[in-house]
């Protein structure tokens, strides 16, 4: 599988990988595989793409960022560019809480401790990886609106929509930035329809050096898709699914 690195526009330091091709993510088919780990994981791609979202909040009251799909270091990076920014900033010296969520044993996603104490009646802005279909900052909001927060904003790294039930969406790459990219229901997908085989399941966490294997051993091996599919419930019984 060929990965191809894609270049913000607003940051050439800060990248994403794609593969193209036709992968299984949690609530879709896809035709773009797309890898975050690097901006996710590694502080300068990071902190570039944390200066680009916040970027977009800074006349926005921001008290508490929820960190969905491991955005933990972004949000702290953006965080701190929300306190650093401009004494016009709405922001400026502020503290910011970086919350993520728990899940609990029906997969809802809940607060305890702090983090209840954290998002109760402040502004609270979601931060995810990748949204294709949404269903992800849906199941988050209605999340914050049971624990009394107000939502201040949804950024992402990844989006291949601009708004979800009429909340615009911030994202520092988008579906115009990956040539021909598709989403589809997994019961309409084009290429399921066009006898197009799966290449792999795509989780957030799956990286690409295991997928790559796993592709690889597709060729050699019928026990490949069933070594894909323990990866992918691994991922996504970890992770929130987007
Ligand atoms: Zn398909």
């Amino acid at each position: 599988m060929q990965f191809k690195s894609i270049r913000s526009r607003a940051d050439a330091g800060v990248t994403m990988d794609v593969a193209e091709g036709h992968f299984a993510a949690n609530h879709s088919h896809i035709n773009n595989y797309i890898d975050l780990t690097k901006v996710r994981t590694h502080l300068f791609a990071a902190r570039g793409a944390a200066e680009i979202l916040a970027g977009f909040y800074e006349s926005t009251l921001v008290e508490a960022i929820l960190c969905l799909e491991n955005t933990d270091t972004i949000g702290a990076l953006m965080a701190e560019a929300l306190s650093k920014s401009s004494f016009t900033g709405m922001n400026s010296d502020q503290d910011i809480a970086i919350v993520r969520p728990e899940l609990n044993a029906n997969n809802q996603m809940i607060f305890r401790g702090y983090a209840q104490e954290a998002v109760r009646g402040k502004n609270v802005l979601l931060l995810l990886s990748s949204i294709s279909t949404g269903k992800t900052v849906t199941r988050a909001y209605d999340c914050l609106k049971y624990y009394g927060a107000i939502l201040a904003g949804v950024c992402t790294v990844f989006s291949a929509l601009r708004e979800i039930d009429g909340i615009p969406v911030n994202a520092v790459f988008t579906g115009a930035d990956v040539q021909d990219y598709m989403t589809y229901p997994p019961e309409t997908c084009a290429l399921c329809a066009a006898g197009r085989n799966l290449d792999a399941l795509a989780g957030i966490w799956t990286p690409s050096s295991i997928l790559t294997g796993i592709l690889n051993y597709k060729k050699r091996a019928p026990l490949a898709p069933a070594l894909a599919c323990i990866v992918y419930a691994f991922t996504s019984s970890t992770v929130p699914s987007v």
